[in-house]
């Protein structure tokens, strides 16, 4: 199986990891949408919501709103963060396991975020974003308290 998250949770590729634990692992998207763009990502290889048990889906909520949390007091999204699972294929989910996205938005970014949709996969400077993805992972560290 060549799952680009099942690499990622068994350490096989390397990713701006912001927490991990028996369920989950907490990373940036490396194609942003919007600044700090979070994925929660189920350890399973489960492409469904409807695939994790109740007991695990309970944990991803609680989960995202922490994530929320961290992201807020990191100035990330004051004002509103999408929560978005893309549950199955025609849903635009690109990697078929599970994953939820939190898009901090702010005033005026609706342009941008489509923007972003339509050249999602384009690789846009990407020593630069590597840049930003460490400094993002690195403030988001510290609002959480996991800096390791
Ligand atoms: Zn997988």
């Amino acid at each position: 199986m060549d799952c680009v998250f099942c690499a990622i949770a068994a350490g096989r590729l390397p990713a701006h990891l912001l927490h991990q634990d028996e369920d989950f692992i907490v990373l940036l998207d490396i194609f942003p949408m919007r600044p700090a763009h979070v994925l929660i990502v189920s350890r399973a290889h489960a492409p469904l919501l409807a695939d994790l048990s109740a007991a695990v889906r309970d944990r991803l909520l609680a989960l995202a709103e922490r994530m929320a949390a961290a992201l807020r007091s990191a100035g990330y999204g004051r004002e509103g963060i999408n929560l978005v699972i893309n549950d199955g294929p025609d849903s635009n989910q690109h990697v078929p396991h599970l994953h939820l996205h939190l898009i901090p938005r702010r005033p005026g970014d609706l342009p941008a975020l489509l923007w972003r949709l339509l050249v999602r996969f384009l690789p846009l400077g990407r020593r630069r974003l590597q840049v930003r993805l460490q400094a993002e992972a690195e403030r988001l560290r510290r609002a959480l308290g996991e800096e390791n």
